[in-house]
């Protein structure tokens, strides 16, 4: 069984290594698949969602229907590109805005948030222009 607890530990290996943040599972399995590392889609659905419970791992929903993973850190938001689907992070402004004084005047206790802006990436922008 040494091959199904590798994938867990080759799944934060592949998330910690480069400026990629946020990952399907899809994307994932072709990565490590590429690497040398054998593990077919359930199984790294399933050591996705066990690290995403250890804490290890966030899930983001991207109104996209796919599950998408990311390392857990700093909390930021998301860019996403409605043509490549490319993620890019943005630091989270949240607690800068007005929105602050809203949501304290109503004497609500913020747990979390999702922001995702949805629009088309610089390099998308260059392609239609030509
Ligand atoms: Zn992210
Ligand atoms: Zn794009």
């Amino acid at each position: 069984m040494g091959r199904i607890s590798r994938i867990p530990q080759a799944i934060v290996k592949l998330l910690t290594s480069g400026d990629r943040d946020c990952w399907t599972i899809e994307e994932i399995q072709h990565s490590l698949n590429s690497a040398g590392v054998a593990a077919d889609f359930s199984s790294i659905f399933r050591a996705s969602q066990k690290l995403e419970e250890e804490g290890v791992l966030n899930k983001v929903e991207l109104n996209d229907g796919k599950s998408h993973f990311e390392i857990t850190r700093r909390h930021h938001d998301h860019l996403v590109c409605q043509k490549c689907q490319t993620v890019s992070q943005i630091p989270c402004e949240f607690f800068e805005k007005s929105i602050k004084k809203t949501v304290l005047d109503m004497d609500f206790q913020v747990l979390s948030h999702t922001l995702i802006l949805e629009g088309i990436c610089k390099t998308c922008q260059s392609i239609e222009v030509r």
